[in-house]
């Protein structure tokens, strides 16, 4: 028989696949808030259980192949599957822990873990080393679970301390539909991580069909669209996928999409010098956005080898983001993080690949 991943079980499903049911919700505890690393750690387990637990479940779906951390604190990981394959998370650190002189902590660390949903990506944007190796695979509910998991393990972060989940890694999240909103909700157990969907984003190239069937579901979550260009044709270019799903078709669905009235949905824009990063784009992008409660995340575009695209000046991206902001628009520069190591998503699995 073959082995099926545990965390790719909600609590309901794991207390329909063990008996006694009741036994699903220890099971959740051990894993989710003692990281348990074995079934035979699970001491409060009858020995039958866990000896049964061993032989029908792979309990840690990831290994870590590689990680690189940044002088700012971010930490790219490499991990791999259970099948070999790998894909990429990143731990970012947005706020250092501060202690008085004391010693007393006065501010916890705040962390955002940015977690990969597919092997690969179908949607073949052009800035993108992950879109150049093709699409490989979906990842199950449990290997997206487990991408959070291992990261707070790995960094001895407490079960918990509060954090935030972007999906936003290798992979278009909402063509992996079923197991993003299985993922969501597994985040969101009280008796696991606890991480509510109010905290968890989910990042899309903008496939607007998916966008209202997300909204449908109606779990919380709150979106991010990478906008990257305010007209078709070089959208088209930069995001082959707007073919089919064109920019007012994207507007469209996020309007329909169930926001918290307290937030905004987030429009991720690469800026890349001299293609769009003009005044006119700016113009463009107030009357796109007018009617939307938006915030606009300007993201330096990174060059890396084999792209012809380069990095924004600061004074053009500076002028840009004040341009937004002196029209009404919430904008923000993206702090570059993990600038020294491999950043932009799918770099460092191509590194990798390349090694062997
Ligand atoms: S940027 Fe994201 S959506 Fe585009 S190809 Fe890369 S992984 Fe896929």
């Amino acid at each position: 028989m073959e082995k099926q991943i545990l965390l790719d079980l909600t609590k309901e499903e794991l207390s329909q696949a063990i008996k006694p049911s009741f036994r699903a919700k220890q099971i959740y505890n051990w894993v989710y808030a003692q990281y348990a690393n074995s079934f035979e750690e699970m001491q409060n387990l009858p020995k039958a259980m866990r000896a049964d637990l061993e032989e029908r479940f792979i309990l840690n779906p990831l290994k870590i192949a590689n990680k690189e951390e940044s002088s700012d604190g971010t930490i790219k990981y490499l991990f791999e599957l259970p099948d070999g394959k790998t894909m990429e998370s990143v731990l970012l650190r947005m706020k250092k822990e501060e202690r008085d002189i004391e010693g007393k902590l006065v501010h916890h660390a705040k962390y955002t873990i940015c977690v990969s949903t597919q092997v690969g990506c179908k949607v073949g944007c052009s800035f993108c080393l992950t879109a150049k190796g093709g699409f490989v695979r979906d990842l199950t509910a449990g290997e997206i679970v487990a991408q959070v998991l291992e990261i707070k393990k790995d960094n001895n972060i407490a079960p918990e301390r509060r954090m935030n989940i972007v999906y936003m890694g290798m992979g278009e999240p909402l063509d992996n539909l079923d197991n993003l909103a299985k993922a969501i909700k597994i985040f969101a157990d009280d008796d696991g991580l606890s991480i509510s969907p109010k905290r968890q984003t989910v990042s899309t190239s903008g496939l607007s069909t998916k966008i209202d069937a997300l909204g449908k579901m109606d779990l919380g979550v709150h979106i991010a669209i990478s906008l990257h260009a305010v007209d078709d044709d070089l959208r088209t270019e930069l995001i082959p996928m707007n073919k089919a799903y064109n920019i007012q078709s994207i507007i469209d669905a996020v309007k329909r999409f169930p926001i918290d009235t307290r937030k905004r949905v987030m429009f991720e824009y690469l800026v890349i010098k001299d293609v769009n990063d003009d005044i006119k784009s700016a113009k463009k992008m107030i009357k796109l956005l007018s009617g939307i409660k938006a915030k606009v995340n300007l993201i330096y575009f990174n060059p890396f080898p084999g792209v012809d695209y380069k990095r924004p000046e600061p004074k053009d991206m500076e002028r840009f983001a004040q341009y937004l902001i002196d029209h009404g628009l919430l904008a923000t520069i993206r702090e570059s993080k993990g600038i020294d190591i491999s950043a932009a998503c799918g770099q460092l699995r191509e590194k990798e690949l390349e090694a062997l």
